[in-house]
This record gives structure tokens, C-alpha cells and sequence, in this order.
């Protein structure tokens, strides 16, 4: 449930009530491995608590391992700025991805799982792999009710989807998926536009490497749910050692009360990129959810507040010219990843989506784009070059498509 209290106001306050208490304005940094505990009474109880899925005791927090409290305040935090009970974090987005899947085949349904493409590359990967133990059944938005079965444990989606930023109805989904729990993987759209548990959603995620931190240099991840999901989570994380990093958790906290800033910013900037995108003729097509006819279905203003920052092109001669637009930018860092203050660009089917099967793999002319807080003018200036050096053909020469 989402407290009454604005998104902003969350954000800035929330993980923090124990400070005062502390003495402490700033977010303390708890680095002990182990913990004193003040006799095996209060030690054995704590870690029962805790190795059953719930919180240590007074005084109980037992090993790093199992618990941290400057990894719970995060929690706290995230837990509150998407309506959930309770949060889990772990180091990073694959971690939580993965500490899902296994707790969904611990509650004993079955290990089979639904996967709506497109997904991040590296979730389409580890469930493709079956690593973890789990047998998947791909499909589209609308054939969830067909592909769940009887041992079906849980329903994998993301919206808006990476790399192509559809938007996928989340209601609908959930109402196919009927008893099975369906995780909505929200990390391109972060809580300030989404809140997927309010659509009925048993599991948020996110990889809070992306927005939540927002610079670039805390890796984490994080999934939000009920408390019963939470006490299933944190068992597998203890047993598996996913636990975010306590330095990690006090920098992804510390990027949340800006979140809403950076996210709308960014989110500006990209409006105004992706629409002159549109008008260049070096690009065949710009995929950004604000665009007009980008969201058929209308979940702009009803399931995402906003189309986001995140803005995917299509350039005319694929491979090479994405090639040359890439080596013609220079505000645009070329690396994966997403989110950061400053703007990236990537190439889908050679990096985030190289492992998915080639017939669900992003088309070699796609680029990603993550917008960032430079200027759009600036922006702009850097994507024309680039845009310019795509349409030159190996020769030098303008290309016939210009
Ligand atoms: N989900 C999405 C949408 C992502 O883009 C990523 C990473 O790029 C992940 C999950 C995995 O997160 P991490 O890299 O923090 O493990």
C-alpha cells in the first residue's frame, strides 16, 4: 500500500527513521562482517528468525551474510516508493533475477516458467540456459494464458521492454497468468512512472544499477512484493550469498531522493531527442513511448506516468551504419548499462541481448540509447554527427539512402 505521503517526499525520508535515534543525519555505513551478540539465547533466536526468512532480533543481526542494516534501509526505502510490504537487495540485478526463479520453485508448484519477449538479455539468457533448474515456455503478451500450466511457478515480463521499449499491459498479463505470481521487471521505467504491484503484480524488480543509483557507480538489484514473498526471498539470498554490498546500498540509497529529478530530466531531454531522430533521414525508426502511434494500447498516463529516457533507434543500413554512428559520437559513451547521469550508447545484438536466440535477437541496425543530464542541444549536436558519419558509405561518400 503507498503511503499518503507524495513520491518526492518518500524518497527523501524513507529508510531513514532510525537516524535520529543514531545521531546521525547521514546514512550510516555499517561494514561489520559479524556482528557481537549479546548471548546464544538472543543469537540462536535471531538467526532462526532470519534463516527462516524474517528479521534478526534486538541486538541480533548475527553475520553480514544474512543481514546489514544499511542494506535494509535501502529496502525500506525502495519498499515504500512502490507500494510493496517489504524489498530484498542484492549485488546486483541478475542476483535478484536469479533468488526469484529459485524461490519460486521452492514453493513446490514446479520449476516451469512463462517469459514474455523481449527481455534484458541476460534474463532471456539464464532462463534459455536453464541453469537454475527452470524449463521455459517464451510467448507474446497475449499468450500467457495459453503457456501456463499446471507447474508453471511464475510469469517473467518487463515494460517498458529492453531493447525495444514496447509497453506491455500489465493487468492483462497478471489476469492470464490467473494463481501464478507474474514479476515485472520495472527498471526502465523506475517507481517515479511505474508501480507494477499496483496492476496487480506479485514481484517488481529492478536492476538498481540503472536509475535508482543513477551514476554510474553502485551495481545492486532489488525486487518488492508482500511480506510472505519477501520471508520466501530472503532465505535463497542468505543460502546463495546474494546480499547487496552495504557500500552499494548506501549509495543506491543516497540516489533515491533524486530519483524523480534525474528520471523527469532525463525523460525531457529524451522527448525532445527522439522527436528529431524521427525527422533525420538516416533513421528508419525511432522507438520511444511517447512518439505518436509508439503506445496502441494508451498505458502512457495509466500504467507509466511517463514515456521515460530511454530511446531506441533503428538506422537505415544496419550493421555498418550503427557501426559508423557509433565510432561518430563523442558526448555518448559507448558501454552498456543505463540510467547514469551521463548519456550512453549501445548496440543490442552485439552486447545486452549477444546471448538471446538469434530469432529474438534485436536487428543489427538497433541502437540503445540512454539520455542523460547533459543539455538537449548538446545531445542533439553529438547524435547528428553521428547520424551524419552513419550515412557516409566505407568509401567516405554520402550513402544513396541520405
Ligand atoms: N533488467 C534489466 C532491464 C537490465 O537492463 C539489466 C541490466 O542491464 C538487468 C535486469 C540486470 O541487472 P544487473 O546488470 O544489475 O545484474
Amino acid at each position: 500500500m503507498l503511503s499518503a505521503e507524495d513520491f518526492e517526499t518518500r524518497a527523501v525520508h524513507a529508510g531513514r527513521d532510525d537516524l535520529a535515534a543514531l545521531g546521525v543525519h547521514a546514512l550510516p555505513i555499517d561494514l561489520s562482517t559479524t556482528n557481537p551478540l549479546p548471548d546464544i539465547e538472543v543469537g540462536g533466536g535471531s538467526y532462526e528468525a532470519i534463516a527462516t526468512g524474517g528479521h534478526p532480533t534486538e541486538g541480533g543481526s548475527v553475520y553480514a551474510r544474512l543481514w546489514n542494516p544499511t542494506v535494509a534501509r535501502f529496502e525500506t526505502a525502495l519498499a515504500a516508493l512502490e507500494g510493496a510490504q517489504e524489498a530484498v537487495a542484492f549485488g546486483t540485478g541478475m542476483a535478484a533475477v536469479s533468488a526469484v526463479l529459485l524461490a519460486a520453485m521452492n514453493r513446490g508448484r514446479g520449476r516451469h516458467v512463462v517469459a514474455v519477449r523481449p527481455l534484458y538479455g541476460g534474463t532471456d539468457h539464464l532462463l534459455a540456459s536453464g541453469l537454475l533448474g527452470t524449463e521455459t515456455t517464451y510467448c507474446a503478451p497475449d499468450e500467457v494464458g495459453d503457456a501456463v500450466r499446471a507447474d508453471t511457478c511464475l510469469v517473467v515480463m518487463e515494460t517498458p521492454c529492453n531493447p525495444t521499449l514496447e509497453l506491455i499491459d500489465i493487468a492483462p498479463v497478471v489476469a492470464a497468468a490467473g494463481d501464478v505470481p507474474v514479476m515485472v521487471d520495472s527498471t526502465f521505467a523506475t517507481p517515479v512512472l511505474q508501480n507494477p504491484l499496483a496492476h496487480g503484480a506479485a514481484l517488481v524488480l529492478h536492476s538498481a544499477t540503472k536509475y535508482l543509483g543513477g551514476h554510474g557507480d553502485a551495481m545492486g538489484g532489488v525486487v518488492a512484493g508482500s511480506a510472505e514473498w519477501a520471508t520466501a526471498i530472503r532465505p535463497v539470498r542468505a543460502i546463495t550469498a546474494g546480499l547487496l554490498h552495504p557500500l552499494g546500498a548506501y549509495l543506491l540509497h543516497r540516489g533515491l531522493p533524486t530519483l524523480a529529478l534525474r528520471v523527469r530530466a532525463q525523460q525531457a531531454t529524451a522527448g525532445e531527442l527522439a522527436l528529431l531522430l524521427t525527422e533525420h533521414p538516416a533513421v528508419a525508426r525511432v522507438h520511444y513511448p511517447g512518439l505518436p502511434g509508439a503506445d496502441p494500447r494508451g498505458l502512457l498516463g495509466t500504467q507509466l506516468r511517463g514515456p521515460g529516457a530511454m530511446v531506441t533507434v533503428e538506422l537505415e543500413g544496419g550493421y555498418a551504419a550503427a557501426e559508423r554512428f557509433i565510432g561518430g559520437l563523442h558526448l555518448f559513451t559507448h558501454a552498456v548499462s543505463l540510467g547514469g547521469v551521463d548519456s550512453l550508447v549501445q548496440h543490442p545484438a552485439s552486447l545486452t541481448h549477444r546471448p538471446v536466440a538469434p530469432d529474438a535477437r534485436p536487428g543489427a541496425g538497433i541502437v540503445r540509447l540512454s539520455i542523460g543530464l547533459e543539455s538537449a542541444s548538446d545531445l542533439w549536436r553529438d547524435l547528428a554527427g553521428g547520424l551524419d558519419a552513419a550515412t557516409l558509405t566505407a568509401a567516405g561518400h554520402a550513402s544513396a539512402s541520405r
